[in-house]
């Protein structure tokens, strides 16, 4: 069903990077077929993910291009500095919506983008957030930034065990210091630097409303926590937001690799069905000295086959532990970027070892493929525990930062689980991977998504 959207103009702006753009732009892709008109805010190095979107829809899609904004060399946190260096991107965006004949009337951004909610303010059009996170994640984000002085203050020596629980969220997480993300470990009151971080969190809340990377059978309970929270309904939850098959966002995400796509498919090909562990940390995270030896060393006890994508300062080393196997047919190592949609969903495919961000969490829900937990940072905890403990698809295989390990032994031997017999976790996977394709095609996501296009082209006639 196509509804008549009298052209409604809408601004997006993605956080610069591919776990934020990606989604953003399957979010847009749904906005554009449904008749909208959409302006994306993007940066120079990921245009390259919007061009096949603006060839498919030359007329309804535009980009306003931008250079990265530029960033405090000597800061300490290349996060919080990339986020707040977005800032400087605030008059131009005014400029440009005065020379719009007919402007947006709403921004969609980023959740790091709060700071667009006074933008909007001052253009006197709606904002939107948009959550690249889960809304557990997203939940517990809120409630951290809301109260980091007083976390902080409870806990003067940082110590490391030192438990901060969250009980107005439902089923009460809790996590050690540890797990929080490093920014708000060493955050100082009254810093401005750490103040104006906080506040830009913090106005996300003031929002018209929230769109989710999510789906009401994952997530409902924090998606209605979410909905008090922000003291009304505009709470959508339209995902998983994945590519078509064959659309244009498919083509848009590829990466530079040493091994052809298509080579990795052909080897999935001659395996049978659920041998092979796809192992993957994500677009950015690279594995410390110790993690990588014991994770070889737990792929060499093991027998399962493997497809291992490594973002690797990996050295050539590293490459010739893994030469043997590859010869054997037993196991390929893509250094730099895998196609990691088609490989989780390919038959071959029985688990995957994930560093559990967001988009990859999602991926291998929507493939329905057992997940094995290495959180490392950021959302990946509360990811992982939604995952693990409360879902249970999943098994947790370690948790941390670059020094923790786990044992070689024990990952050998839940490697070669994962991939045998009936394990509950498989089971459960399917029937989320059931109810994610149900949300999307005629269920809960698809609802929200209506109801999202029609109260935005509401805001046409105000
Ligand atoms: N990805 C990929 N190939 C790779 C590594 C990553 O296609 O070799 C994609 C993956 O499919 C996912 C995204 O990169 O869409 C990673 O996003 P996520 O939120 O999981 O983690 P982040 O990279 O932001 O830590």
């Amino acid at each position: 069903m196509h509804h008549s959207t009298n052209n409604t103009h809408l601004l997006l702006y993605p956080c610069p990077g591919y776990g934020h753009v990606n989604p953003s732009l399957e979010l847009t892709h749904h906005l554009l077929r449904r008749g909208l008109t959409i302006t994306v805010i993007i940066s120079a190095t990921d245009l390259p993910l919007l061009d096949p979107l603006l060839s498919s829809y030359p007329s309804s899609l535009h980009k306003l291009l931008f250079h990265d904004p530029q960033i405090n060399p000597s800061s300490t946190q290349p996060l919080i500095s990339k986020i707040l260096s977005t800032q400087q991107l605030f008059n131009p965006i005014v400029k440009w919506f005065k020379s719009q004949p007919s402007p947006p009337v709403a921004i969609i951004s980023d959740f790091f983008l709060g700071w667009t909610t006074d933008l909007a303010s001052h253009l006197g059009i709606q904002r939107v957030m948009f959550s690249t996170s889960g809304a557990l994640g997203s939940s517990i984000f809120h409630a951290l930034w809301r109260d980091i002085p007083e976390i902080n203050d409870a806990n003067t020596d940082k110590d490391e065990s030192f438990l901060i629980s969250f009980p107005e969220i439902p089923n009460s997480p809790e996590f050690p210091w540890w797990h929080l993300p490093p920014a708000s470990r060493i955050y100082k009151k009254g810093d401005q630097y750490f103040e104006s971080f906080r506040m830009t969190m913090l106005a996300n809340i003031k929002s018209w409303g929230i769109v989710y990377n999510t789906f009401e059978g994952l997530e409902g309970v924090y998606i209605d926590h979410m909905k008090k929270q922000m003291g009304h309904n505009r709470v959508w939850a339209v995902g998983p937001l994945l590519p078509e098959e064959h659309g244009p966002m498919a083509s848009a995400r590829t990466g530079s690799s040493e091994v052809p796509p298509d080579d990795l498919l052909m080897w999935l090909d001659t395996k049978p069905d659920e041998s092979v562990v796809y192992i993957c940390f994500g677009s950015r995270a690279t594995l410390s000295e110790g993690q990588m030896s014991v994770l070889i060393g737990a792929l060499k006890l093991s027998k399962v086959g493997y497809i291992f994508s490594m973002k690797a300062s990996g050295s050539s080393s590293i490459r010739s532990e893994f030469e043997e196997d590859l010869v054997a047919g037993r196991g390929f190592v893509v250094k730099g970027w895998a196609p990691q949609l088609a490989i989780l969903k390919h038959r071959a495919v029985g688990s995957y070892l994930t560093h559990c961000g967001w988009n990859s969490m999602l991926e291998g829900i929507a493939a329905g493929v057992m997940t094995l937990a290495w959180p490392m940072g950021a959302d990946q905890f509360a990811n992982a525990t939604l995952l693990v403990d409360e879902l249970g698809s999943g098994k947790r295989v370690c948790e941390g930062g670059p020094e923790i390990v786990p044992d070689s032994n024990e990952l050998a031997r839940l490697l070669d689980e994962s991939l045998s017999g009936d394990l509950p976790e498989r089971v459960k996977v399917k029937e989320l991977r059931h109810g994610a394709m149900k949300a999307v095609k005629e269920g809960t996501s698809r609802r929200d998504l209506d109801m999202f296009v029609k109260l935005v082209c509401e805001l046409e006639d105000h």
